[in-house]
């Protein structure tokens, strides 16, 4: 029970939502812990040194295993936190303090932080964060898109069919307070390097489509694009960052012409 097996790994997808939601910190009430060793030495990539803790167990006998939830509510990112090493090890050991309740609440309490701290660097974003995040979203090579005419919907509409809720919404809305200052940037990256805006949505829509097909609830796909373009984006992970992710990830939903299709 103290190893964790193969077994009890949720998806990735889901994985990299609770990390998203986290901001890469330890949930662990009072840690707050950055999860990353940002490489030393040329050559070295950033090392992440979290681990994601399930909230009730994957598997029978497992710590806060609940009978009662289906394999994929065990998998989701709802059932995950994002731990360091030293409080994964204890939340799966001490189980008479470490509850299901403290465990939710300790997620819950965190995740509201994290929202809060990228929420309030909004206004910080400046060209440094825009380009550290979309230089290497604009230079990754994806396949050519394929032909067909792009109906502008407007927002509202685009939400309703990628069926998004409230969290997305607010993500989407707190993001698109700086869309003016993206949509400057990628004018200004756009007159030295014409293709640059091309390459960034043809980037964000195959990303978009690959976290569709992840199986991820629709709430949660806002948020695994987010993370995917700070990954994109190196070593350095601020609320700054985190921020300007945001804010470049929702100019992009609101331009692009990406929708469920049935
Ligand atoms: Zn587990
Ligand atoms: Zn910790």
């Amino acid at each position: 029970m103290a190893q964790t097996s193969l077994r009890d790994r949720a998806p990735v997808a889901q994985e990299k939502v609770v990390i998203a939601r986290s901001g890469n910190k330890c949930a662990y009430p009072g840690c707050g812990l950055d999860l990353t060793i940002d490489p030393k030495a040329h050559g070295d990539r950033p090392k992440a040194t979290g681990k994601v803790a399930h909230i009730a167990a994957a598997s029978p006998g497992g710590p806060r295993y609940d009978a009662s939830m289906t394999p994929e509510e065990r998998g989701s990112a709802q059932n995950l936190v994002y731990l360091c090493g030293p409080h994964h090890d204890a939340v799966d050991t001490q189980l008479e303090y470490h509850t299901r309740e403290f465990l939710l609440e300790a997620k819950r309490a965190h995740e509201v932080a994290v929202e809060r701290a990228v929420r309030n660097a909004l206004g910080e974003v400046t060209y440094e964060e825009l380009t550290v995040v979309c230089t290497v979203i604009a230079s990754t090579a994806v396949a050519p898109l394929q032909f067909g005419v792009e109906l502008a919907l407007p927002l509202q509409e685009k939400i309703e069919l990628n069926k998004l809720g409230a969290t997305s919404v607010q993500r989407i809305t707190d993001g698109l307070s700086q869309a003016a200052r993206v949509e400057e940037f990628i004018g200004f990256q756009s007159s030295v390097a014409p293709s640059f805006g091309r390459r960034l949505v043809a980037r964000f829509k195959s990303d978009y489509f690959a976290a569709r097909a992840e199986d991820l609830e629709p709430d949660a796909v806002f948020d695994y694009l987010v993370e995917t373009a700070i990954e994109n984006a190196g070593p350095r992970d601020t609320p700054q960052i985190r921020a300007a992710a945001l804010a470049v990830i929702a100019y992009l939903f609101e331009i692009c012409e990406i929708f469920e299709r049935e």
